[in-house]
């Protein structure tokens, strides 16, 4: 090794995701941002230089992955208000802020289903080159609309806006362009949808499907080809049935999935992300109440339904990744512990699966499983310690302050709830 310092994690107790359990004293070796040994404690070669983390009594996690946020949004139940007060350059750093929400409540990647026209793409370049502590992050850039799919609520100033930074196309030719254009402006995925949204107006089960089946394969091939997997926003049966027909790689939402859709995901291998949390904070009173009523009614079927759909889903054996869509009303960023622990009480996960679904599930789902979501030698080194072990009680997956060490790419980057990282201050040298 060069003159970059190891560092080692000694003697954890770390979490295998793949297999479901805990191996106890462990040492991890990290070179670079690579890992590159895991092992028994005593038997790794020491090195004068090494870093040492002492993690006895610890749990070593994988870096958990966040399947559905939206970066350039806070969360305020006010939305509309919140838009028209904010000017365009403001989003760029309340990106940033948000993402560093994630990362010290111990997600060291966080996918972005959508957000204004480059913010993230921008984002992802300034956190790889090491200026502000941050996760890695996969972008969807704008995602792709049809016409009539969301009709949005006023005020018309949010209505022009919306109609000037969505990108909405039909024919099969029109949406192929307009995945090269979302690769174009940086895209690592594609975001589309098959219904409205329980925020819209329009038909109140959400199920209506705009786009052809055509249409739908044409974005999936177009997109798998640029060697970039498909997003699915969809919460009516027939949007998540006609998304995994197209062969689309995640439904997101997934709110009235029948048994029979569910059947066909486990046969596809689509995964589902529930976005509990999204649901949940839209329900609960306060945020209720300062809803259109249109939005009202919407949330509570969404809400009844939700849980028990899916639960079956869980039951027949679908895959389930992570994912809060943070930003969407009263749903702040940084809390996807939460929507851990929601899979377990609600929906029926052990914590082992909990924490599966939170780490190398999530990185399946993204297509990441070859760098990130689990520990073993040459995977990428975003690593969580905590003090209390989220497997024997999962409350422990909530609070920040349990983690006494975030790590990504090799580097400390958080702690304690805190930043930890700031970019190297560069010395000049006199001769
Ligand atoms: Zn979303």
């Amino acid at each position: 090794m060069s003159e970059e310092t190891r560092l080692v994690i000694k003697s954890g107790n770390v979490f295998d995701s793949i297999e479901g359990k805990i191996n106890e004293n462990l040492t991890i070796v990290v070179e670079n941002n690579e890992i590159v040994w895991v092992g028994d404690e005593g038997s790794f070669e020491k090195e004068e230089t090494d870093n040492i983390i002492d993690a006895a009594g610890k749990t070593v996690l994988p870096g958990m992955v966040e399947c559905h946020v939206h970066l350039s949004g806070t969360g305020d139940p006010q939305y509309e208000r919140e838009y028209l007060r904010t000017k365009r350059d403001m989003y760029n750093l309340i990106a940033l802020d948000n993402a560093q929400k994630h990362l010290v409540s111990g997600f060291t990647c966080v996918r972005d289903a959508g957000s204004y026209k480059g913010i993230v793409s921008s984002l992802k370049r300034i956190l790889n080159k090491g200026i502000f502590a941050g996760p890695r992050l996969v972008g969807s850039e704008t995602g792709i609309w049809q016409w009539g799919d969301s009709e949005a609520f006023g005020p018309q100033a949010l209505i022009d806006f919306d109609r000037e930074v969505s990108v909405i196309q039909a024919g099969v030719d029109n949406v192929k362009y307009a995945v090269r254009d979302q690769k174009k402006l940086g895209a690592d995925f594609i975001k589309t949808a098959t219904t409205g949204g329980v925020l819209h107006g329009m038909e109140s089960q959400v199920s209506f499907v705009l786009w052809t089946d055509e249409e739908l394969v044409a974005i999936r091939e177009e997109a798998h080809r640029l060697g970039m997997h498909v997003g699915c926003h969809a919460h009516g049966n027939d949007g998540i049935q006609a998304a995994v027909r197209a062969g689309f790689n995640t439904i997101e939402h997934g709110t009235f999935i029948a048994e029979e859709t569910a059947k066909m995901m486990v046969e596809k291998g689509t995964y589902l992300i529930p976005t509990r949390s999204a649901i949940v904070c839209l329900a609960s009173s306060s945020i209720h109440k300062q809803m259109p009523p249109e939005v009202q009614t919407k949330i509570t079927e969404c809400y009844n339904k939700a849980k028990e759909n899916h639960q079956i889903a869980l039951e027949k054996g679908v895959k389930i990744a992570i994912g809060t869509d943070a930003a969407t009303p009263g749903n702040f960023h940084g809390n996807t512990g939460l929507e851990i622990k929601l899979m377990v009480d609600d929906i029926g996960m052990t914590p082992v699966q909990a924490m599966q679904a939170a780490t190398i599930e999530g990185a399946r789902a993204i297509w990441l499983d070859d760098k990130i979501g689990s520990l073993e030698k040459g995977k990428l080194a975003d690593i969580v310690i905590c003090d209390k072990n989220p497997l024997e009680d999962i409350s422990a997956i909530v609070d920040p302050l349990n983690f006494s060490h975030v790590i990504k790419d090799g580097k400390v980057m958080a702690g304690r709830g805190r930043i930890a990282y700031f970019s190297p201050l560069q010395k000049i040298k006199l001769d």
